[in-house]
């Protein structure tokens, strides 16, 4: 059983508003559904009912746990907005969208996706980088989904554009369980940017 050091009450996923082509995608999100609502933590996400981000919801709350969902008023019907949800919350813009996930969360983790869900990580990425919050970010690295990004890191980080410690806050996981296990005992350590 995972337990947990850190307080980590809720966590917000950054996740595909696609299913993507490995079906190895979906399973890891449920997978990750299970370990999240099990440690009886809420989760936070975009608030739709398509993709990745969809079924990672309806898994939570077939399991009966706890999920709220942030969605901007212009994607209300573009992503169709889950009415099932524990909580819906609806922003008048993606800037407040993403400002409402950051306060809620406690962690963030980056789930297979595209472009909308790798701006929302590394923005939660570059202010744990900055010293702005401290709360453990990690990528979900189903079927090495993520491999040519980070391999991109560590390139930028050979290149001098990023400090190798800032490098290692990344928790990089493919087993959901076994990223929890990390996430839940991850120890901040300050680095001046
Ligand atoms: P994607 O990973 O592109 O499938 O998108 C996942 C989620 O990110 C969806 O809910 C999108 O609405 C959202 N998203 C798309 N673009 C942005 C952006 N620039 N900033 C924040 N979220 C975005």
């Amino acid at each position: 059983m995972i337990q947990s050091t850190q307080k980590i009450t809720s966590i917000a996923l950054f996740c595909g508003s696609n299913f993507g082509h490995d079906p190895s995608y979906q399973l890891a999100a449920e997978e990750l559904a299970r370990v999240i609502t099990a440690l009886n933590i809420q989760s936070i996400y975009g608030g739709a009912t398509v993709g990745i981000m969809g079924h990672f919801a309806d898994t939570v709350l077939a399991l009966d746990g706890q999920i709220t969902g942030v969605i901007p008023q212009t994607l209300f019907d573009a992503e169709i907005a889950h009415s099932q949800l524990s909580k819906l919350i609806v922003t008048s813009s993606m800037t407040e969208r993403k400002a409402t996930m950051y306060q809620l969360a406690d962690a963030f983790i980056l789930m297979p996706g595209g472009l909308g869900s790798l701006e929302e990580f590394f923005e939660v990425l570059s202010w744990l980088q900055l010293g702005l919050h401290q709360k453990p970010c990690a990528i979900l690295n189903v079927n090495n989904y993520f491999r040519f990004l980070l391999d991109f890191l560590d390139h930028s980080v050979t290149q001098g554009f990023i400090k190798s410690g800032h490098r290692d806050m990344i928790i990089n996981e493919s087993d959901p369980a076994t990223l929890m296990q990390h996430l839940l005992s991850y120890k901040h350590k300050p680095l001046i940017k």
